[in-house]
C-alpha cells in the first residue's frame, strides 16, 4: 500500500467507490469519469506503478485480471456487443494514475477506432 495513492486508498476502503469486485489479489470499481456507458477498472491489490512493473511470477496476477474483465463485461451485459480493455503506462500514453489499472469500456461504440 503506496500512503499517497488513490487507488490503494480504494482498494483499502480508505475511500470510497462503486467496488464490483474485490478478492485478496485484485479489486474492480466504476471509474469516477466514465468515457463509455460501462467503464470500470481493473486493479491488483498490490501497488504496481504500470506494466513496467510486472514481473515474471505476475503472470497469474495479469491472467486473473483479464479474467475479471471479461467478467466484468458479461456481468454488465457488454459482452456479446462488445468492448475495450485498455491500460495505459507512461507518459506518452496518458497514465494519470500511476497504480496498474486495466480500463473495461463498452455499451456503446468506441472511437477511434485502434490497432
Ligand atoms: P489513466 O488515465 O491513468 O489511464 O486512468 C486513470 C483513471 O482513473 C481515469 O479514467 C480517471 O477517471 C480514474 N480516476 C481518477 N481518480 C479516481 C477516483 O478517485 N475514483 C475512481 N473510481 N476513478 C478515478
Ligand atoms: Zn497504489
Amino acid at each position: 500500500m503506496l500512503v499517497d495513492c488513490i487507488f490503494c486508498k480504494i482498494i483499502s476502503g480508505q475511500l470510497p467507490s462503486a467496488m464490483l469486485y474485490a478478492d485478496e489479489h485484485i479489486s474492480a470499481f466504476r471509474d469516477i469519469q466514465p468515457q463509455a456507458k460501462v467503464h470500470v477498472l481493473i486493479v491488483p491489490n498490490r501497488h504496481l506503478v504500470s506494466l513496467n512493473d510486472v514481473e515474471e511470477q505476475d503472470g497469474t496476477l495479469l491472467g486473473k485480471m483479464l479474467q475479471v474483465a471479461v467478467q466484468i463485461a458479461r456481468d454488465e451485459g457488454i459482452a456479446e456487443t462488445g468492448y475495450r480493455v485498455v491500460t495505459n503506462s507512461g507518459r506518452d500514453a496518458q497514465q494519470s494514475v500511476d497504480h496498474l489499472h486495466f480500463h473495461v469500456l463498452g455499451g456503446n461504440p468506441l472511437y477511434p477506432r485502434l490497432g
